[in-house]
Order: C-alpha cells, then structure tokens, then sequence
C-alpha cells in the first residue's frame, strides 16, 4: 500500500475518480513535484473541490519515477477525456501545493480560490496544507446556522444603518463568514467602510475588469457616517469575549481613504467602551493617515502583501499615487506607536518560497519589526498570477520550509492566519513555533 495518495482526476460529468497506480503530485510555481508523504494531511472539515476546465491531470508513476499528463482513461468501459481535480480548504489552513495540471487553451481565467493539491488514500481526500492557526474559531461547523431571522431582525433593530444592511447582504448572499460572526455576535465584526482604492490587486476580491475573472463581491458603494459604525460595532465589542471590530473587508476599497470618518468612529467607540480590540486590514499606502488612526484610538493593523520585494509588490498591487516604501513606513509608524503590527501575506507556492522573496521578507521584518505574519492563500488563478513572474520558472523552497527559516530568524515574530484580540497577541508564541510540523 503506497504511502503517498493516488491521483484524483474526474468526468465531464463532475464524476471524481481515483486513480489505480498513479500517485497525487503538487506543483510549486510551474514544477510539478512529487511531495513528502508528510506534506498531505486528511482533508479539513468544510474543504470543496473543483474540477479545473480546460486541463489535463499530472500523476506519477513509480514504476518509471515519471510524472506524465492523463488525459483519457477507461471508465465503465467507455475511453473519456479527464480534467484535473482541486480543493479550497476553510481558513485556518495554508496550502504548501497548487494543483498539478496541464493547461488546455483557449481557456478562462478561473474564479479567486486558493486551488490546492489533492490525492485519495485510504478512503479519504489528503491535502497539501497545514493548520496555520491553532484557533477553532472560524471551524466551518460553526457556521451552519440559517440566519435569515436572525438577519431580518437586526434590520427591523437598526433600520436605518448601512453597516448593517451590508453585512445582511454579505450574510444572506455572500455566505460570508465574518458577517456571519458579527450576526451571531461571536469572534470579529467587519465594518466594510470605502467604495474605492488606491490599489488595482490583479487579484482583488471586490473589483475585477471585464476581461477577467468575476469578482468574489460588488465593491461597497455608500459613504457611512461615524455613528452608524460606533452604532454597530458598540454592542459588539461590549458583549463579545476577547471581541474585535475590523475596518477593511473583502467587499470594499481601501479604508485609508476614508480615515475621517473611521478616526471619528474609533473615537465615539472609546467614548461608549474600552472592551475588545479595534483592528484595521489595509494595504498600507498612506502613512501619514495610519499616523491618524493611531492618534484616534486603534489597537492593531494586519498589512496586506504579497511580497517584501519592491518590484514583485508592484506586479500585484499597481499602486497609484504610493509607493512600497509608503507601505513599510506605515508598518513602521504602527510599531513606534505601540499598535499590535501584523501582515497578511498572500501566500502562494512556487513565488512566496524563492530564494529572492524570502531574503525580502527578512529585510521587511528587520525594517518594520512586525509582531504577526498572517499565512493566508492567495486567491487566484494560479496561471494568471504566475504569468507575472516568468523569471520564476523553477520551484520554490517550500512553504513550510520558508516559515521554518523565518522563525528561526525572527524567534519573536509570531505567526498564524487569523486577527488577534489584544487578549491574545501574545498567548500563542509556543504554538507558533509548531505549526509547520506535520512532521
Ligand atoms: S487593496 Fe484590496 S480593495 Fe484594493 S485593489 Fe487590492 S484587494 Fe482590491
């Protein structure tokens, strides 16, 4: 019986076979590998799997150490054409593997998923992740509830607040698990609060050009006024264990461009509370708005980037009118004034894991003194974000091996996947050091 799983591929139909003798491979960028048998762990509660069009599976064949494309096989006697299978795992876990598979053209650009490796053994689909976060938390199960009621009712309490209509669209439409949280009072409430960004993300969640993917949601488009978001997040913060309420979402811009209303919202929270932890997601391009923030009350800040490299950021993000270097000074202003400072590294297998990105991401903990790296998967494509890095034609050192090297570098930084409450920005330092170990 083979340590590693067996290659997973399915029909036209969506019929999802495994294969008899071909083993499950990986790719890292554009390599295709054959992992670790430790690499693959059982498959999490509350993953889905895709059948990616217009591929080709890859397998390997221990007999001949090759790794080949399937392309037909027999099934229930007939020759069929077969398509490379892959999973989405729930938060919490960061994908070390893309799924191997041969482009067909023409093709379409896929929808923003994080597509991950994945294989069939003893009678369940593994997986190449880890648990980045030892938080149960945001457990899928946790989120079963129809809240249809409970959403109506909050709109019959709060008639006349946006952020509120929002978030029932996100709960009710989106499935969104963070509105999710802010409905069933748990955990994080988002406050979604700028219809437009000074970023154009190839990858972004809430704006898409038409050539592309479909955006995962439309892009927020009112501009709220301070009591609405102290209204909606008050009630939180004073109810919820180790709560926290958090500007800059998946369905909006920027929230550095509308710091006013957001410095006068952190200021009428204050007024009204002391509890819970008040946290901004933002791409970090306006330093001196961040100073703002942090004279107006907040706690914490969770940067997002996908490299510690100048040139590789500017691929992805296209800023306009700010620079990397603006980023790094808003991380840095953060840590002077004593703001929790974290980043949401995009991370994707074959570009993350080089050689050049990782140096980078040393000189960007030196530079900012970061407390937390977020692990979170980069959701795209995975063809439309390695088209723009072609230098990057080899595979990259591993993603667990990239944080293994961080952590011995930088024994204080701590890392994980989802925000913190102030609560406990320092209680997972031990946890940290393991995560990487499925050894
Ligand atoms: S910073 Fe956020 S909102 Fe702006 S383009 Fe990037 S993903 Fe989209």
């Amino acid at each position: 019986m083979s340590q590693q799983p067996y290659l997973v591929f399915a029909d036209d139909c969506g019929q999802i076979y495994d294969h008899p003798r071909l083993w499950a491979v990986g790719n890292s960028g554009h390599e295709t590998l054959l992992p670790e048998p430790d690499e693959w762990i059982p498959i999490p509660y509350g993953s889905e799997l895709y059948i990616l069009p217009q591929t080709f599976p890859l397998g390997y064949q221990p007999q001949t150490g090759q790794i080949r494309p399937l392309e037909f096989q027999r099934l229930n006697g007939k020759r069929r054409r077969v398509y490379a299978v892959s999973a989405y795992t729930p938060p919490a876990y960061t994908r070390t593997l893309l799924p191997a598979a041969q482009y067909t053209q023409p093709r379409e650009w896929l929808p923003l998923r994080s597509y991950t490796a994945v294989g069939w053994k003893d009678g369940q689909f593994w997986v190449a992740v880890f648990k980045s976060d030892p938080r149960d938390g945001w457990n899928p199960i946790y989120y079963q509830e129809d809240l249809t009621a409970v959403v109506q009712q909050k709109l019959a309490d709060y008639p006349h607040n946006r952020v509120w209509k929002q978030l029932a669209r996100c709960t009710l439409e989106y499935q969104c698990n963070a509105a999710y949280n802010a409905m069933k009072k748990r955990l994080e409430i988002p406050l979604p609060t700028s219809s437009a960004c000074n970023s154009s993300c190839v990858g972004c969640l809430s704006f898409q050009p038409e050539d592309s993917c479909p955006a995962s949601h439309d892009r927020v488009t009112y501009r709220l006024r301070a009591h609405e978001i102290a209204e909606a997040a008050v009630p939180h913060l004073e109810s919820v264990d180790q709560a926290v309420a958090s500007f800059g979402q998946g369905c909006e811009g920027e929230p550095l461009l509308q710091t006013k209303v957001i410095a006068e919202a952190i200021q009428l929270i204050r007024q009204h509370t002391a509890k819970g932890t008040i946290n901004i997601n933002t791409n970090g391009s306006l330093p001196r708005e961040v100073q703002k923030l942090c004279d107006a009350g907040l706690d914490a800040i969770r940067v997002s980037l996908n490299s510690g490299v100048t040139e590789s950021y500017n691929r992805y993000y296209q800023p306009r009118g700010y620079t990397f270097a603006d980023v790094k000074k808003s991380l840095k202003i953060c840590k002077e004034n004593g703001i929790f400072t974290s980043i949401n590294l995009l991370v994707f297998p074959g570009i993350t894991d080089q050689p050049c990105e990782i140096e980078g991401l040393f000189q960007l903990i030196e530079e900012t003194q970061l407390d937390y790296i977020q692990l979170r998967n980069m959701s795209i494509d995975p063809l439309m974000y390695l088209d723009l890095y072609p230098e990057y034609s080899h595979a990259g050192r591993g993603i667990r091996q990239m944080v293994q090297q961080l952590q011995k570098h930088f024994p204080s930084v701590q890392f994980g996947y989802f925000n913190r409450a102030k609560e406990q920005w320092y209680s997972f330092a031990e946890t940290t050091q393991k995560i990487t170990g499925n050894k």
